[in-house]
């Protein structure tokens, strides 16, 4: 399903079979989902896409071509391949372990080709083998909204009571997470969702409510799931002295003017973004401890479209996942 122009539909096209390069898999896809990041992609709010891109960095299948040079990997591996796509090696930021942070990163989905299709070209270094627990398009929002949502927890900080604004694919893996860790989640919705909230409660929250509420007791952090500006001084509001908000959005809207008050008494504001390699193998070794259980909505890859608007429109709880 490839994206030929920004806001145009995704056109399922046939293509020839591609070889692994060097250092390459060839992934025969199972599953992949769709993320909010994919909206962005077609809707042209991220700069550069490389077009034409076939979409989708939420990939499980099973490995069926290996490049030269690939070890570590086997035939007919279940493997989950990821946003990051590759990295440099070289960069300030890879020689940091932060190669999240990447000079030169190439994404999954946007700058090489995803896995809405029947196959997919893969860096070798960044297919995580997923063993054979677990159906293929239950695992698929692992592979980011799992990720991500790790990453923006580790960023949260330890705090015990933790809110999650906007409650779609990775609130609703984070929350089970941080159940599993101890944690209280306040789950912050579109104001007036109730389906979401009892969505949210259901999967052990101990407060729902709309973004524009209060939760019931300060919070030490907060993590915004939504693309929405508009939310940081709600949040900024709803974290105790001291509190931590992290925005795991790649893009946003613009953030409104708002008093320095909201940031006073070392509250901090930060972004988190993609993911190490490391946040991925820890993550994936994780989440059968933590016994994450996804809820999905799947469709076949050739309606793809009818995901993207049925995620724009919020018409599903969790994930909704492509079948190859
Ligand atoms: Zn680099
Ligand atoms: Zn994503």
């Amino acid at each position: 399903m490839v994206l030929t122009k920004c806001r145009t539909p995704l056109e399922w096209t046939e293509l020839p079979d591609r070889e692994p390069g060097p250092g390459e898999v060839r992934v025969k896809v199972a599953a992949c989902g769709v993320c909010r990041t994919d909206l962005h992609v077609v809707d042209g709010e991220l700069p550069d896409p490389h077009l034409p891109i076939i979409p989708g960095h939420e990939i499980v299948g099973r490995n069926d071509r290996l490049g030269p040079g690939v070890t570590g990997l086997a035939l007919g591996e279940r493997v989950g391949v990821p946003w990051l796509g590759h990295t440099c090696g070289v960069c300030p930021y890879c020689r940091e372990h932060r190669e999240n942070l990447c000079d030169q990163p190439r994404f999954t989905g946007y700058t090489r080709d995803g896995g809405f299709a029947t196959a997919v070209i893969a860096d070798a270094r960044f297919a995580f083998p997923l063993g054979e627990a677990g159906t293929d398009a239950a695992l698929a929002p692992l592979l980011c909204a799992g990720l991500i949502g790790w990453r923006a927890l580790k960023l949260a900080g330890a705090g015990p009571r933790l809110g999650l604004y906007g409650f779609g694919a990775a609130a609703h893996i984070t929350a089970q997470v941080a159940r599993w860790q101890g944690r209280a989640v306040f789950a912050f919705t579109r104001p007036g969702d109730a389906g979401t909230q009892a969505f949210a409660r259901r999967l052990g929250a101990a407060w729902a409510g709309g973004s524009d509420e209060r939760p019931p007791e300060p919070l030490h952090a907060a993590i915004l799931f939504a693309p929405d500006g508009g939310l940081v001084p709600l949040a900024l509001k709803a974290v105790r002295k001291g509190g931590r908000v992290v925005c795991a959005c790649i893009h946003m809207s613009d953030l409104p003017a708002m008093p320095y008050g909201l940031l006073w008494e070392e509250r901090q504001l930060v972004s988190v973004a993609n993911l190490t390699r490391e946040d991925g193998l820890e993550f994936l070794r994780l989440a059968p401890q933590a016994e994450i259980v996804t809820t999905i909505k799947t469709y076949p890859l050739r309606e793809a479209n009818a995901a993207l608007a049925d995620l724009r429109a919020g018409r599903f709880n969790g994930a909704a996942v492509l079948l190859a």
